[in-house]
């Protein structure tokens, strides 16, 4: 994925970041392809940026309070310029093409920008030795609260993603699928469109495990996944729903398209080749078994999981390497 940068603290870089933002949905939270480990050093960096603007606010409240003028400057970039880049990809889903920034990282640019305005305003009036009023001051210390109140909203939604997604393959994981399954089922009452769901199982996957080995079993989920992933599109979801079950939510698709889908899934799951630890010639092959349920948006999200699943049991049941409705 290429990706031009531009230096964060640039003009170019906050027009073109909140540019491309502003109409766009939060992609790289809702498809936590970044590894945790990403995530976390994403925030460490986050951490190491606001140490920064901390030590700049004492260092700028310091000049106002002492007259010391000469010595006054804007807040540091957001970010420095040099962790910027694997900050940006850690946080970016690398498996779809340019990934638009997060809303609440706009707030967060959009808040330092406003803070760098305010203390330029202060500066400029220190130096010009004209009085700084009450308001003045208000202005600059309420920018700098929201600008710290962004930052945090930010940090606490990255952590929230680093919690929710399955360290193994990165899809989400069982504990956000509720609140998940059940957001999307008020969209489709509120919108009146279809959502399928689909409940996917790894054929004797057992065996993979004993023949080859775990390690080789762990190469397989997260080659599944990786197949799986090329042939949804940004709305939808994939939830680890045990060891070597998944769930996708496929929201304004109905349950024959989503039953299309699946079995191109499906066909290029069986078609994997996977080479053997031991590098013999021969490869690892493994099929899935689906099964296909529309959701039904006046019952509990639990009915429809388990209506997918009944069509997953037909699916093993009818000879697995299937897709059941
Ligand atoms: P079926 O076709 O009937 O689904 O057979 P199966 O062998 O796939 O099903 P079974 O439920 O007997 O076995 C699932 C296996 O998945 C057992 C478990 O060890 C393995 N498994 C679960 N989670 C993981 C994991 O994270 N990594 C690896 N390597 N194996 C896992
Ligand atoms: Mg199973
Ligand atoms: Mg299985």
């Amino acid at each position: 994925m290429a990706r031009s940068l531009r230096r964060p603290g640039s003009q170019a870089f906050l027009d073109t970041t909140v540019g491309t933002m502003a109409d766009s949905r939060p992609h790289w939270r809702s498809t936590p392809d970044s590894q945790n480990r990403n995530i976390l050093a994403a925030i460490r960096q986050l951490d190491t940026a606001d140490d920064a603007q901390l030590r700049w606010l004492l260092e700028f409240l310091r000049t106002l309070l002492c007259g010391d003028t000469q010595r006054m400057h804007g807040p540091p970039e957001l970010i420095a310029p040099n962790d910027f880049e694997s900050w940006f990809s850690a946080t970016s889903d690398q498996t779809q093409q340019s990934p638009p920034p997060d809303p609440l990282l706009r707030q967060v640019v959009l808040q330092h920008r406003a803070m760098a305005n305010w203390a330029g305003a202060l500066q400029s009036r220190a130096r010009d030795r004209a009085a700084i009023t009450p308001a003045d001051f208000d202005r600059f210390a309420e920018a700098v609260v929201h600008y710290h109140g962004s930052l945090r909203a930010l940090e606490r939604a990255l952590i929230h993603d680093a919690c929710m997604a399955d360290p193994l393959t990165g899809v989400w994981n069982r504990s956000s699928l509720t609140d998940r399954l059940a957001a999307e089922r008020d969209r489709a009452q509120r919108h009146g469109g279809p959502c399928s769901l689909s409940m996917m199982d790894l054929d004797h996957f057992k065996d993979i495990n004993d023949r080859h080995g775990h390690a080789a079993g762990d190469r397989v989920l997260r080659s599944v996944v990786d197949v799986a992933k090329r042939h949804l599109r940004r709305y939808d979801s994939i939830f680890r729903y045990g060891g070597e079950e998944f769930l996708f939510c496929l929201p304004n698709i109905s349950v024959p398209e989503a039953r299309n889908t699946m079995d191109r899934i499906r066909e290029d799951i069986a078609a994997l080749r996977l080479a053997l630890p031991d590098g013999s010639a021969s490869a690892i092959t493994i099929t899935a078994s689906f099964g296909v349920a529309e959701m039904d948006t006046h019952h509990p999200i639990e009915a429809s999981i388990e209506r997918a699943d009944r069509a997953l049991l037909r699916a093993k049941g009818g000879g697995r390497n299937q897709v059941c409705t």
